[in-house]
């Protein structure tokens, strides 16, 4: 097969990749939504996909000294190297519908959207920059949870970043979570849920345990789809599930609407 072709990985079809690059990483047969970069989404959701970033200087600096196969320092090495990323969020200002917007956009690709300590921070400045600014904030999660790497440091993140929110609504600036493929750990039980509203992409894995874990402390079997996006709505735990092609708009609407701007 040449290069111009892959396969789905959800219904095995084979397709021309630039039909799935044309319909923003979703594929076109059975509408399955590709994990995209935090560039990407950056650039999707923006005015002509133009933004500025911020907080582009902050490094973790491996306090604990921790190792497990690898050192930790040398793994993020690697990912820097990898993904030219500094860590797995990326802080950016930019317009959505002439309105100014900042964006955190988390990337799966640098430790598996692991919310270590330059995380929690990069967020909970995104978050205070809104409410200097009086600027509102989306979020894009996608996460595998709190950065093991990092101990008791990354789950201070939680509380660090749920204070922020808190900041946040009492002085009424608008907070959307959008909640992609997979989010889960302490990056769900922490600000993806916080927010105004909390939209996800279709068939995102959405939990805080992983179904096995859950499964076996329960002793029950888990229902079909348990854990996804859909699942989620059904259940009152979401308050929209969004096709990324119909995300812009439907963001630019929902702020428009906590912004009060008539249509
Ligand atoms: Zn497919």
């Amino acid at each position: 097969m040449d290069s111009r072709w892959t396969r789905c990985n959800n219904c095995r079809r084979i397709l021309y990749k630039q039909d799935i690059l044309d319909n923003l990483y979703v594929c076109p047969a059975c509408n399955f939504h590709f994990r995209i970069s935090a560039r990407e989404r950056l650039e999707l959701l923006y005015d002509n996909g133009e933004y500025e970033l911020y907080d582009e200087d902050i490094y973790s600096t491996d306090p604990l000294g921790f190792k497990d196969s690898k050192k930790y320092s040398s793994r993020l090495e690697e990912h820097r190297k990898k993904t030219s990323l500094q860590d797995a969020v990326l802080n950016a200002m930019g317009f959505m519908g002439g309105m100014k917007v900042l964006i955190s956009a988390m990337d799966f690709s640098f430790m598996g959207g692991s919310m270590g300590s330059v995380v929690g921070e990069k967020i909970t400045r995104a978050f205070e920059r809104a409410l200097s600014e009086k600027t509102p904030i989306i979020v894009v999660s996608c996460s595998g949870g709190a950065r093991m790497q990092e101990g008791i440091l990354s789950l201070m993140q939680m509380m660090k970043t749920s204070a922020a929110i808190g900041r946040l609504e009492e002085a009424g600036i608008p907070f959307i979570s959008v909640i992609t493929d997979p989010t889960t750990g302490g990056t769900t039980a922490s600000y993806a849920m916080l927010g105004d509203i909390n939209i996800a992409e279709p068939n995102a894995l959405i939990g805080f345990a992983g179904p096995r874990v859950i499964e076996q402390t329960i002793k029950e079997k888990l229902p079909k789809g348990f854990q996804r996006s859909e699942f989620l709505l059904e259940h009152g735990m979401l308050d929209e599930v969004v096709e990324r092609k119909h995300l812009r708009s439907y963001l630019i609407c929902a702020l428009r609407l906590f912004l009060n701007l008539h249509p």
